[in-house]
């Protein structure tokens, strides 16, 4: 890969245009945001989050696909496979500006051995979820996420929050970053086992974690106190997962919740084998990845098997979407799967009500404008008091990244409510620039992904992608802005489809239409997915709200 070459590229903010229209302009912004050093892990190598989840395939590519925004025309649509533009066509002007195409293989090659050939020879590239599509935000992107599953998991196990609690957890990178946040905020007491302690310092610079401890002896020293106090505080410790959750079952130590974020969808680039430095691992990475591969997974199996000594002894544990199980089964770890995933624990509820990560960044880049959009939700949903502690907790401890953003779960009907009333408020002038709005590819109704999102369905039809296709269809025939189809994002090759949608508030009234749509269209496709999959929570929204279900199961 060619070194770094832009080392500080910065959004663009402000109301001066350098493309033909606000909707390129948009793409254009949040395609540099990605790679901000403020937002991105790795933006030298064009690495945005997870693993390598990359923004553009290669900089002639970036570089490429800038000048093709900045000359596109309000009818003309650019075409992007894998991180390289390919195509541009006239369309028209309700179309999207953007269509892209990240990591899709034919599934019979959907293995990463393949993947990394093509890779090898540039044919190709990881987009994650939301890298490759342009609407990453940082760490809070996924903080309301962790912050709401964290929540369920005290509840089901018949606690108010997780104040007294110890949760024991791995990886602090683009997304698992977003931990000791949501468990301090949930007033718990966490450590997050992190291996790279550049890692641990940019959750402490973004007041995503309060301390860094670089022994375990440490560690659990400050946990116990603060435990005992009942005083929330979250501990990045320096160390191997693998090693670390083997010495908690040697100990005899059993933490109240379980989990892992480490990059384990990623066996080569996302998970740093026990038993070696950081250095060591980089370097046997490149010297010889097979032998990489095997200690990944030996590993990771190792961690897997310490996690369920640890939930035999009681602690809660479960899987938080990044395939751990899978590579331990694969490895012969046979009751990998007695850990439950988050999405059937947690989620599926809310996934049933068409709830989701939706997501806005303010194209001034004003922090002002999010605290105004805040109000604004505030205003909104008077009686929705979740979310009104959760509007206020993000405003006072979310450290913006990049472009100021806001994450907030909004169903079905709220999303079109707060769309439209944001493109007024640009329109008015109250915003001083239009608003960027859009979500993650864990959504609703955007993802087939068996080991995460659609693990456990009611009828089994966990493995059925056509969803995830019909989103992306039926979002660019609704207008969105740019819209995106990936594969293997969350949990890596071979094992995930999804789709994701952007759509830009910039005051007019084409926007609104677009907006009325596009807003009804994406959450609706959770709600006929769940409904048809028999989910009566789903059934009931489509029948209370009006959703067309030619077949809705009685
Ligand atoms: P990332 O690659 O930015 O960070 C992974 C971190 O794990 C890195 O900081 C790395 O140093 C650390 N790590 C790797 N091996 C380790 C080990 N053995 N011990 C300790 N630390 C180790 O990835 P990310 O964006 O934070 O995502 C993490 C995982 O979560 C990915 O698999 C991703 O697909 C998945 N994910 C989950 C959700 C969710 O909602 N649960 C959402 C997005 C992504």
């Amino acid at each position: 890969m060619t070194p770094n070459q832009n080392p500080s590229i910065r959004a663009p903010r402000g109301t001066q245009l350098s493309c033909k229209g606000w909707v390129q302009e948009a793409a254009l912004r949040m395609l540099m945001n990605n790679l901000d050093p403020e937002v991105a892990e790795r933006p030298g190598d064009l690495v945005v989050y997870g693993g390598k989840g990359k923004a553009a395939r290669d900089w002639p590519s970036f570089h490429t696909i800038v000048r093709e925004l900045q000359r596109l025309e309000s009818d003309e649509t650019l075409l992007i496979q894998s991180g390289k533009p390919v195509g541009v066509f006239r369309t028209h002007e309700r179309a999207p500006r953007v269509l892209l195409s990240n990591s899709v293989l034919v599934p019979k090659w959907a293995t990463w051995d393949h993947f990394h050939e093509l890779e090898r020879q540039g044919l190709m590239m990881y987009g994650q979820m939301t890298a490759g599509s342009w609407i990453y935000i940082g760490t809070q992107g996924i903080l309301q996420g962790t912050y709401e599953t964290f929540a369920a998991a005290a509840r089901q196990s018949g606690r108010a929050s997780l104040k007294g609690t110890l949760t024991l957890t791995a990886g602090l990178g683009g997304m698992g970053g977003a931990q000791p946040l949501a468990v301090t905020m949930n007033e718990g007491v966490v450590i997050a086992v992190e291996v790279d302690p550049a890692r641990i310092d940019k959750r402490l610079q973004t007041r995503y974690c309060d301390v860094r401890c670089d022994a375990l002896d440490e560690a659990l020293k400050l946990a116990e106190e603060a435990v005992k106090e009942g005083r929330p505080l979250s501990i990045g410790l320096l160390g191997n997962a693998a090693e670390v959750y083997r010495a908690f079952v040697q100990r005899g130590i059993t933490p109240d919740f379980v989990t892992d974020q480490t990059s384990a969808h990623d066996p080569l680039s996302g998970y740093i084998p026990a038993g070696c430095t950081l250095e060591e691992a980089l370097k046997l990475r490149t010297d010889d990845p097979a032998m990489y591969v095997e200690r990944a997974k030996e590993s990771m199996a190792g961690q897997v098997q310490a996690m369920l000594d640890l939930q035999r002894r009681g602690a809660v544990v479960f899987d938080y979407g990044n395939n751990i199980r899978q590579v331990a089964l694969d490895q012969g770890v046979g009751d990998a799967f007695q850990i439950p995933g988050f999405v059937p624990a947690y989620i599926r509820p809310l996934f049933c009500e068409g709830k989701g990560p939706f997501r806005w960044a303010a194209l001034s880049g004003d922090p002002d404008d999010i605290r105004k959009t805040d109000e604004l939700v505030l205003r909104l949903f008077p009686d929705n008091a979740e979310l009104h502690r959760w509007i206020r907790l993000a405003g006072e401890r979310v450290a913006f990244q990049g472009l100021p953003a806001r994450i907030c779960w909004l169903g079905y009907g709220e999303r079109e409510k707060l769309g439209l009333a944001i493109n007024a408020m640009v329109r008015s002038g109250e915003l001083k620039a239009p608003i960027v709005i859009g979500r993650d590819h864990l959504d609703c109704g955007s993802v087939a992904s068996p080991n995460r999102e659609t693990e456990a369905m009611r009828d089994g039809s966990d493995a059925v992608a056509d969803w995830a296709v019909l989103n992306a269809l039926i979002n660019t025939a609704a207008g969105a802005s740019w819209v995106s189809l990936h594969h293997g994002g969350g949990v890596g090759m071979g094992y995930s489809l999804h789709a994701g949608m952007v759509v830009v508030a910039d005051g007019t009234e084409a926007a609104a239409e677009r907006l009325r749509c596009v807003l009804t269209t994406d959450p609706g496709m959770g709600i006929i997915r769940h409904a048809d999959a028999g989910y009566p929570e789903a059934v009931d929204v489509a029948q209370r709200k009006g959703v067309r279900i030619p077949m809705l199961p009685i």
